[in-house]
């Protein structure tokens, strides 16, 4: 069986990535969403284990002493972190699996594990990435302007991706990255296996031709 591709999806806070990948997982099979841990409070709706793992400064310490994690990083005066045995366990059954993270922790997992696909999520202009944020009406004034000031950082970092997604029509978008990861599956670089396999089936079909030439 292939193994899976690990996919890395980052975009400004309020380019829309977290319902992007609702609807990727609602619309195509054999992908995995990987659950963070945080140590920021969970928002109205958000549920324990499934949206995030909620911990305090001091579990969150612990599970990095533990070595858990295959990535943390700071965001916005709170950690978050990817428990690396979920991942682990998806990749070798051979399933895609997706992380939704911020830059830090994405460049971290790149240098890791080189052959980590890093996808930015970016909303068609600046104007709307303001009126996202701020029609979401979840955070205070002082949080939005802070994530505002993070998208400035991380936009000086956004061509360290493999590929930028501009995400104004959702349904196109969701399907974009779909083929943009299963197309990811056809490089030769993740085709190893299925490329010796070919090749030794190749020399045995050929041998026996030549054999049975001679007879
Ligand atoms: P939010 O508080 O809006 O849920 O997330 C804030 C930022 O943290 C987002 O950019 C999100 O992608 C990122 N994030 C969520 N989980 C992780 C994680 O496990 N590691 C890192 N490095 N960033 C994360």
């Amino acid at each position: 069986m292939n193994h899976g591709l690990l996919v890395i999806l980052s975009g400004f806070s309020g380019s829309g990535k977290g319902t992007l990948m609702k609807r990727l997982l609602e619309k195509y099979d054999n992908y995995a969403l990987s659950v963070s841990a945080t140590t920021r409070s969970p928002r109205p709706g958000e549920r324990e284990g499934v949206d995030y793992f909620f911990k305090n400064e001091e579990e969150f310490s612990r599970m990095i002493k533990d070595d858990a994690f295959l990535e943390y990083a700071r965001y916005v005066n709170h950690s978050y972190g990817t428990p690396a045995a979920y991942v682990d366990e998806q990749l070798d059954r051979g399933r895609d699996v997706i992380l939704e993270i911020e830059i830090q922790g994405a460049l971290k997992v790149k240098t890791k594990r080189p052959d980590t696909l890093l996808i930015f999520v970016t909303p068609p202009s600046a104007g709307e990435l303001e009126r996202r944020l701020t029609g979401r009406g979840t955070e205070t004034r002082e949080v939005i302007r802070q994530r505002m000031a993070r998208a400035v950082e991380e936009s000086g970092s956004m061509d360290q991706y493999d590929y930028i997604l501009v995400n104004d029509d959702l349904e196109e978008c969701v399907d974009q990255l779909h083929t943009l990861i299963q197309s990811q599956h056809s490089q030769t670089a993740h085709q190893r296996e299925f490329i010796r396999e070919i090749r030794q089936e190749l020399k045995q079909s050929y041998a026996a031709k030549e054999r049975e030439e001679r007879k």
